[in-house]
Protein backbone atom coordinates (compact mmCIF):
# COMPACT_ATOMS: atom_id res chain seq x y z
CA UNK A 1 0.00 0.00 0.00
CA UNK A 2 1.49 3.54 -0.98
CA UNK A 3 1.13 5.99 2.11
CA UNK A 4 1.82 6.67 5.39
CA UNK A 5 -0.61 5.19 8.21
CA UNK A 6 -1.76 7.53 11.01
CA UNK A 7 -2.79 6.01 13.99
CA UNK A 8 -5.79 8.48 15.36
CA UNK A 9 -7.19 5.36 17.68
CA UNK A 10 -6.75 6.08 21.67
CA UNK A 11 -5.37 3.46 23.58
CA UNK A 12 -7.70 0.85 25.27
CA UNK A 13 -6.59 -0.14 28.82
CA UNK A 14 -7.74 -0.08 32.06
CA UNK A 15 -6.63 3.81 32.73
CA UNK A 16 -9.00 4.77 29.47
CA UNK A 17 -11.05 7.60 30.43
CA UNK A 18 -14.68 6.54 30.93
CA UNK A 19 -17.91 8.51 30.33
CA UNK A 20 -19.18 8.95 33.88
CA UNK A 21 -21.57 6.01 35.21
CA UNK A 22 -20.44 3.45 32.05
CA UNK A 23 -18.80 0.63 32.69
CA UNK A 24 -14.73 0.91 32.80
CA UNK A 25 -12.82 -1.09 30.72
CA UNK A 26 -11.67 -4.36 31.62
CA UNK A 27 -9.75 -7.00 30.41
CA UNK A 28 -10.71 -9.84 32.69
CA UNK A 29 -7.99 -13.04 32.80
CA UNK A 30 -9.84 -16.37 31.99
CA UNK A 31 -7.11 -18.30 31.52
CA UNK A 32 -3.21 -17.50 31.65
CA UNK A 33 -0.38 -19.85 29.85
CA UNK A 34 2.25 -18.84 32.94
CA UNK A 35 -0.68 -20.63 35.17
CA UNK A 36 -0.81 -23.79 33.09
CA UNK A 37 -4.01 -23.18 30.80
CA UNK A 38 -3.10 -24.08 27.40
CA UNK A 39 -3.56 -20.47 26.21
CA UNK A 40 -4.03 -16.74 27.20
CA UNK A 41 -7.43 -15.94 27.17
CA UNK A 42 -9.38 -12.43 28.68
CA UNK A 43 -13.12 -11.11 28.87
CA UNK A 44 -13.58 -8.03 27.47
CA UNK A 45 -15.12 -5.17 29.13
CA UNK A 46 -16.02 -2.05 27.92
CA UNK A 47 -18.64 0.69 27.27
CA UNK A 48 -18.91 1.07 23.36
CA UNK A 49 -18.76 4.23 23.80
CA UNK A 50 -14.93 4.42 25.33
CA UNK A 51 -11.72 5.21 23.40
CA UNK A 52 -12.76 6.09 19.79
CA UNK A 53 -15.71 5.08 18.81
CA UNK A 54 -18.86 5.29 16.28
CA UNK A 55 -22.01 6.10 17.62
CA UNK A 56 -25.62 4.21 16.26
CA UNK A 57 -27.98 5.99 15.37
CA UNK A 58 -30.26 3.97 17.31
CA UNK A 59 -27.83 5.43 20.69
CA UNK A 60 -30.05 8.98 20.14
CA UNK A 61 -33.28 7.43 17.97
CA UNK A 62 -35.73 4.54 19.09
CA UNK A 63 -36.25 4.05 14.99
CA UNK A 64 -32.28 4.45 15.01
CA UNK A 65 -30.33 1.92 13.02
CA UNK A 66 -28.23 -0.37 15.25
CA UNK A 67 -24.00 -0.07 14.67
CA UNK A 68 -24.40 -3.77 13.06
CA UNK A 69 -27.10 -2.44 10.40
CA UNK A 70 -25.00 0.72 9.36
CA UNK A 71 -23.57 0.91 6.05
CA UNK A 72 -20.14 1.05 6.01
CA UNK A 73 -19.26 3.68 2.79
CA UNK A 74 -19.16 6.69 5.45
CA UNK A 75 -16.33 5.19 7.43
CA UNK A 76 -14.25 4.38 4.72
CA UNK A 77 -12.73 7.65 2.06
CA UNK A 78 -11.24 10.99 1.70
CA UNK A 79 -11.58 12.85 4.53
CA UNK A 80 -10.52 16.73 5.23
CA UNK A 81 -9.01 17.23 8.84
CA UNK A 82 -10.12 20.54 9.99
CA UNK A 83 -8.60 22.62 12.84
CA UNK A 84 -11.16 24.24 14.41
CA UNK A 85 -11.55 26.97 17.90
CA UNK A 86 -14.33 26.67 20.19
CA UNK A 87 -15.79 29.50 21.50
CA UNK A 88 -15.99 30.03 24.95
CA UNK A 89 -19.20 28.59 25.62
CA UNK A 90 -16.69 25.65 24.11
CA UNK A 91 -19.19 25.43 21.07
CA UNK A 92 -17.55 25.06 17.42
CA UNK A 93 -19.68 27.94 15.46
CA UNK A 94 -20.07 27.85 11.45
CA UNK A 95 -17.28 30.09 10.93
CA UNK A 96 -15.43 27.12 11.84
CA UNK A 97 -16.23 25.98 8.27
CA UNK A 98 -15.42 29.11 6.40
CA UNK A 99 -12.50 27.65 4.45
CA UNK A 100 -14.49 24.74 3.48
CA UNK A 101 -15.21 24.45 -0.34
CA UNK A 102 -18.46 22.38 -2.07
CA UNK A 103 -15.12 20.21 -3.75
CA UNK A 104 -14.13 19.40 0.19
CA UNK A 105 -14.68 15.64 0.51
CA UNK A 106 -17.84 14.55 2.05
CA UNK A 107 -16.22 13.65 5.51
CA UNK A 108 -14.74 15.65 8.03
CA UNK A 109 -12.84 15.45 10.56
CA UNK A 110 -12.53 18.56 13.92
CA UNK A 111 -9.41 18.34 15.85
CA UNK A 112 -10.18 20.86 18.57
CA UNK A 113 -7.02 20.27 19.89
CA UNK A 114 -8.38 17.74 22.83
CA UNK A 115 -5.05 16.18 24.76
CA UNK A 116 -3.68 12.74 22.70
CA UNK A 117 -3.37 10.68 26.18
CA UNK A 118 -6.00 12.19 28.78
CA UNK A 119 -5.48 10.99 32.11
CA UNK A 120 -8.97 11.33 33.56
CA UNK A 121 -12.38 12.38 32.01
CA UNK A 122 -12.72 16.01 31.20
CA UNK A 123 -16.49 17.36 31.36
CA UNK A 124 -15.94 20.79 29.57
CA UNK A 125 -14.99 19.37 26.37
CA UNK A 126 -15.58 21.45 23.06
CA UNK A 127 -18.13 20.29 20.85
CA UNK A 128 -20.32 20.89 17.35
CA UNK A 129 -23.09 23.93 17.75
CA UNK A 130 -26.41 22.75 16.34
CA UNK A 131 -26.25 25.06 13.43
CA UNK A 132 -22.84 23.89 12.82
CA UNK A 133 -24.51 20.75 12.72
CA UNK A 134 -27.27 21.65 10.38
CA UNK A 135 -24.50 23.28 8.18
CA UNK A 136 -22.68 20.46 7.93
CA UNK A 137 -25.68 18.29 6.98
CA UNK A 138 -26.68 20.80 4.57
CA UNK A 139 -22.77 21.10 3.13
CA UNK A 140 -22.98 17.14 2.42
CA UNK A 141 -21.55 15.65 4.87
CA UNK A 142 -21.31 11.15 5.10
CA UNK A 143 -19.35 11.44 7.88
CA UNK A 144 -18.70 14.15 11.03
CA UNK A 145 -15.70 12.86 13.20
CA UNK A 146 -14.14 15.05 16.61
CA UNK A 147 -11.24 14.51 18.74
CA UNK A 148 -13.48 15.11 22.01
CA UNK A 149 -16.02 12.43 23.87
CA UNK A 150 -18.78 13.72 22.10
CA UNK A 151 -20.62 15.64 19.23
CA UNK A 152 -22.57 17.45 21.90
CA UNK A 153 -21.57 19.33 24.85
CA UNK A 154 -21.42 17.10 28.14
CA UNK A 155 -24.50 19.06 29.91
CA UNK A 156 -26.78 18.74 26.79
CA UNK A 157 -29.74 17.26 27.63
CA UNK A 158 -31.41 16.84 24.43
CA UNK A 159 -28.99 16.25 21.98
CA UNK A 160 -29.40 18.11 18.92
CA UNK A 161 -26.39 17.13 16.97
CA UNK A 162 -26.33 13.36 17.85
CA UNK A 163 -30.41 13.70 16.61
CA UNK A 164 -29.50 15.90 13.51
CA UNK A 165 -26.72 13.60 12.34
CA UNK A 166 -28.95 10.30 13.39
CA UNK A 167 -32.22 11.46 11.32
CA UNK A 168 -30.06 12.62 8.48
CA UNK A 169 -27.85 9.75 7.75
CA UNK A 170 -25.06 11.30 8.99
CA UNK A 171 -22.52 8.94 10.70
CA UNK A 172 -20.53 9.90 13.54
CA UNK A 173 -16.92 9.31 15.21
CA UNK A 174 -16.32 10.40 18.65
CA UNK A 175 -12.86 10.55 21.08
CA UNK A 176 -10.60 10.54 18.10
CA UNK A 177 -6.65 11.29 18.55
CA UNK A 178 -5.88 14.10 16.09
CA UNK A 179 -2.93 15.58 18.22
CA UNK A 180 -0.87 14.63 16.02
CA UNK A 181 -2.74 14.95 12.13
CA UNK A 182 -1.79 18.39 10.46
CA UNK A 183 -4.71 20.10 8.57
CA UNK A 184 -5.57 18.35 5.02
CA UNK A 185 -6.93 15.58 2.87
CA UNK A 186 -6.40 12.11 3.89
CA UNK A 187 -7.69 8.49 3.56
CA UNK A 188 -9.97 7.55 6.41
CA UNK A 189 -10.68 3.96 7.71
CA UNK A 190 -12.71 3.54 11.08
CA UNK A 191 -14.87 0.77 10.79
CA UNK A 192 -17.32 0.04 13.31
CA UNK A 193 -17.33 -4.02 14.26
CA UNK A 194 -20.58 -6.04 13.46
CA UNK A 195 -22.53 -5.51 16.67
CA UNK A 196 -26.61 -6.79 16.13
CA UNK A 197 -27.98 -4.06 18.55
CA UNK A 198 -25.35 -2.12 19.05
CA UNK A 199 -25.46 1.60 20.47
CA UNK A 200 -22.38 1.94 19.21
CA UNK A 201 -18.56 0.40 18.60
CA UNK A 202 -14.83 1.23 19.42
CA UNK A 203 -12.94 1.52 15.92
CA UNK A 204 -9.57 1.48 14.90
CA UNK A 205 -9.27 4.65 13.47
CA UNK A 206 -6.23 5.08 10.85
CA UNK A 207 -5.56 8.05 8.03
CA UNK A 208 -3.41 6.88 5.15
CA UNK A 209 -1.42 10.61 4.18
CA UNK A 210 -1.68 9.66 0.07
ZN1 LIG B 1 -20.61 7.82 21.74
Amino acid sequence: MNGKIIDISRTLSAGAPVWPGDAPFRLERKMSLEGGDPVNLTTLHMSPHTGSHADAPGHVDRAGASIGALPLEPFIGPARVLTVAPGEDRLIATAAFASCDPADPPRILLRTGADGTQPSFKENFPALSPEAAVQLVADGARLVGIDTPGVDRFDSVDLPVHRHFARSGVCWLENLDLSGVVDGIYTLVALPLKIEGGDGSPVRAILIDI
